[in-house]
């Protein structure tokens, strides 16, 4: 259970891989990414070792400066394909990375499969998608606020929407999430480790906060939309 993102200047892929590496400590049954490419928001998935979705990049590999990554432990559907993250919606133009849990997801996916969507996979995470798609009204930041006060539980999330592949958003309520500040880049994590090959600038984030992160810069607030400043805390050790 781990999540990586970045936006920047790089080509994406390494670096989620590399920082999904770094979380392997915490324990994991399935891993994936989600790219923003030429085609569109593209996502790379599969059961086991972070190994068997580096083959399966190695075949075909993702490039995009904008995307996360997920390490998944279990806790709504069985290990397998379709159901590791990223999750996306029917549209295909949303994904989400997911730790931690969706109490009230069965309300939810009720809900939306009422309203015409259609899921593929068996976890509380889908939800997430395909919810922050039927709340979207041109602002991805908006949009995730307003499926957050929705959803009941503990869970960090990367967010990516091909409408505004400049941005990515991340949530933290009861599950860790910190935010990397690099030059030109930024980075979200699970942990510090993730993201400390590149920068030592971090913000970390409390509960009931989110970000929202371009190549250029990093705006925090409160899942109600209340901008937070913050002094940058560096960190001076090494893993
Ligand atoms: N509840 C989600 C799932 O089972 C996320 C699990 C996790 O934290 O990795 O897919």
């Amino acid at each position: 259970c781990g999540i990586v993102g970045y936006v920047g200047k790089r080509n994406s892929q390494d670096i989620l891989l590399e920082g999904l590496k770094k979380l392997e400590y915490r324990g994991y049954d399935s891993a994936g990414v989600a790219v923003y490419t030429q085609d569109g928001l593209q996502i790379k998935k599969s059961k086991g070792r972070l190994a068997v979705l580096e083959s399966k990049l190695g075949d075909a590999p993702l490039r995009g400066t904008i995307g996360i990554g997920h390490t998944r432990w279990a806790t709504h559907g069985k290990p397998s394909d379709v159901n590791s993250h990223p999750h996306t919606d029917n549209s295909h133009k949303f994904s989400v990375v997911h730790n931690g849990i969706i109490e009230n997801y069965m309300t939810l996916k009720e809900e939306l499969i009422a309203k015409g969507h259609v899921f593929v996979s068996e976890t509380d995470t889908e939800v997430i998608s395909h919810l922050i798609a039927s709340l979207y009204e041109g602002d991805i930041v908006k949009a995730v606020q307003k499926a957050v006060s929705q959803m009941k539980g503990a869970f960090a999330l990367g967010v990516l929407t091909e409408y505004e592949p400049d941005k990515l958003v991340a949530v933290r309520l009861q599950s860790p999430l910190i935010i990397g500040v690099g030059d030109g880049e930024n980075f979200i994590g699970s942990d510090i480790p993730a993201i400390l090959e590149y920068t030592r600038n971090v913000y970390i984030l409390n509960d009931g906060e989110m970000a929202a992160l371009t190549k250029d810069g990093v705006e925090l607030m409160t899942l109600e939309g209340n901008f937070i400043s913050r002094e940058l805390f560096h960190v001076d050790w090494d893993i």
